[in-house]
């Protein structure tokens, strides 16, 4: 039998697509009447697709990409373990030797305190292990009534039942009865729409205070943790004000409320250090770790657990009953070890340190005398550029959304990927990103905020 795929035409393959594919977070009506764009390959920062227009991924994927696509020797390293050992599980007192090699590694990499490891297979996965050990640490403890996890408006941590609860997204939550019990939500260091006459420093502290404020509106005895992502992503790339984590942190300390920093976008060099806990002073309990982790190559996410929660969970918990079939996938586990030897020998988080992550933030700030620039905000290679209807307030556009969707698809038609967040540009690219390519971004982002001027003629 032939494959009929193999030969689907272009048009075909289009309509073949919405025929069977429910895509994710994607309106299918509206995907129905356009079509998809089929992306064929890609190298380096740029991708093609099937009609050969070369695009620049601004996003690095989906914040992940962080070596860049075509490492061959990625290709390599996975060909070479599937051979030798395609699967096999770490239930029953069983490892694989790129499992554990990953477990040291992640050990080593991440800051002091964090010597353990469980991995998954997604963001959302790694989140939802670390609810269901946050709880069994504090039922450990004799307080299980401590089961309230704390997290932030905006902010993303999945995008199953419990990555969603813990996430801040309303519209997430309104389509499926969530946030589940269990999960509040406080505001989050927005300094653009709330820090009103207040310093950014003095609406760090301010913004920090919601926690507190929140801990002893539910009673401190029933919290137990708060989470946080450095710089929240997909909620606009909204980035702290340094004073916010100081005051974060001394509150947990307080209350003794364990930190979960999310790392799934931060981590890996994107803030020019390894982990964005380090670029914001942030001493965190948990970590979760996915995306740059293998640079998007294969699907593997992990959980740094630190002493405090690691020693109870070893020395007193008996049988965690948790775990994936795909937990330490040697494939996966073989291909991250790869990415994170290229990471080190090409010294990608120095140079998004150092060289390429002050040039792409300087290069972006020239975006802000534009009428439409309310903010430009980020560090490294992070970056988000808030659109506004008014530069003075500021004020931002009704209906929320809108002019973020029209200046986004300008930025496709003119082969350059960003996403809108809301009225916000977020880029995110590869941190092999050339200079010369930081230049084009830039300068197409220009172009596209002249043309969705002009489209909603302000
Ligand atoms: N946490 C953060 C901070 C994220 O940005 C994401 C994904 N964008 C997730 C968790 C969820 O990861 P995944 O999509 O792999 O489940």
């Amino acid at each position: 039998m032939t494959n009929k795929l193999n030969v689907l035409s272009d048009s075909a393959l289009m309509a073949a697509d919405t025929a069977h594919h429910l895509h994710p977070f994607t309106d299918y009506k509206a995907l129905a009447a356009e079509g998809s764009r089929v992306i064929v390959r890609a190298e380096g920062c740029t991708l093609w697709d099937s009609q050969g227009n070369a695009i620049l991924d601004g996003m690095a994927g989906l914040w992940c990409v962080n070596i860049g696509y075509g490492r061959e020797e990625l290709a390599d390293v996975a060909a070479r373990q599937m051979r030798e050992l395609p699967y096999y599980n770490t239930f029953f007192k069983t490892t694989t030797r790129p499992a554990t090699e990953l477990a040291t590694r992640l050990a080593e990499l991440t800051p002091p305190g964090l010597e353990h490891v469980f991995f998954a297979n997604s963001g959302s996965e790694a989140n939802d292990t670390i609810v269901r050990m946050v709880r069994r640490y504090w039922q450990l403890h004799g307080q299980p009534e401590r089961n309230v996890i704390i997290s932030r408006e905006y902010a993303y941590h999945g995008s199953t039942l419990v990555g969603a609860s813990l996430g801040g997204m309303s519209a997430m939550h309104s389509q499926t009865g969530l946030p589940l019990p269990g999960f509040e939500h406080i505001r989050p260091p927005y300094y653009l729409r709330d820090g009103g006459n207040m310093t950014p420093q003095e609406f760090g502290v301010a913004a920090a205070q919601a926690l507190e404020e929140r801990i002893l509106a539910l009673g401190p005895e029933r919290v137990a943790a708060f989470i946080a992502e450095p710089i929240q992503g997909a909620g606009g790339v909204i980035v702290p004000p340094d004073s916010y984590f100081p005051e974060i942190q001394r509150i947990c300390r307080e209350y003794g409320i364990l930190l979960i920093a999310d790392e799934v976008i931060c981590g890996f060099g994107r803030t020019g250090n390894w982990f964005g806990s380090e670029t914001f002073g942030i001493e965190p309990d948990l970590m979760t770790l996915a995306k740059g982790l293998s640079s998007g190559y294969l699907p593997i996410s992990a959980v740094m657990v630190g002493d405090r929660v690691a020693r109870t969970l070893i020395d007193e918990g008996g049988e965690f009953f948790h775990g994936f079939t795909y937990s330490g996938h040697p494939v996966a586990c073989a291909v991250a070890l790869e990415n994170l030897r290229i990471m080190q020998d090409e010294g990608l988080v120095e140079r998004v340190r150092d060289d390429i992550g002050p040039y792409f933030q300087d290069r972006l700030r020239e975006l802000a005398d534009h009428p439409l620039v309310g903010e430009v905000r980020g560090v490294g290679l992070i970056a988000g550029v808030e659109l506004v209807r008014d530069k003075d307030g500021p004020v931002f556009f009704q209906p929320e959304g809108r002019v973020g969707t029209i200046c986004r698809d300008h930025c496709f038609r003119n082969n350059v990927i960003m996403r809108a967040v809301r009225d916000g540009m977020v880029i995110s690219p590869p941190l092999v990103i050339s200079h010369a390519e930081v230049d084009r971004l830039v300068e197409t982002a220009r172009r596209c905020f002249d043309l969705t001027q002009a489209d909603i003629g302000l």
